[in-house]
């Protein structure tokens, strides 16, 4: 399912880590691992995940500013950032979108729902946000 495809998971919960791990694993995905925004940025210094996981709740730069951060890099905008969040009530996905994330899986963790997000957002994956910002023409004559 997950053919190689690499997951990035930013997660300070071991328990949470261990479980989305397991899950992604066993489906045929590779794993990144940080525990905390700062490595985020670190390890996409380092290599490129095709999907970024991120928890919102996180020790010192939250999730949210993680992803602003990473999203503010041209190179990274088509990386989608699912959020990992236990508060994703009505019109707060919206906030989410805004903030920058692509995506959302619910706390506590639902494997279907896990794995529907992830293979959704890699068949489509963000395009680079055209909305408010200068299209970037695509050079595509070669
Ligand atoms: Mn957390």
């Amino acid at each position: 399912m997950g053919s190689g495809k690499k997951v990035l998971i930013v997660e300070d919960n071991h328990m949470n880590m261990v479980l989305v791990k397991e899950i992604l694993t066993l489906n045929g995905y590779e794993i990144m691992e940080a525990e905390s925004g700062t490595e985020a940025i670190k390890a996409l210094a380092a290599e490129r995940p095709d999907i970024i996981l991120m928890d919102l709740h996180l020790p010192g730069m939250d999730g949210i500013t993680a992803t602003r951060i990473i999203k503010s890099e041209e190179c990274n905008r088509s990386i989608p950032v699912l959020a990992l969040t236990a508060s994703a009530m009505r019109g707060e996905e919206a906030q989410l979108m805004r903030q920058g994330f692509d995506g959302y899986v619910a706390k506590p963790i639902e494997i279907k729902k896990l794995l529907e997000a992830i293979s959704a957002s890699l068949k489509n994956p963000p395009r680079t946000k055209a909305s408010g910002e200068k299209e970037t023409t695509p050079s595509s004559t070669p």
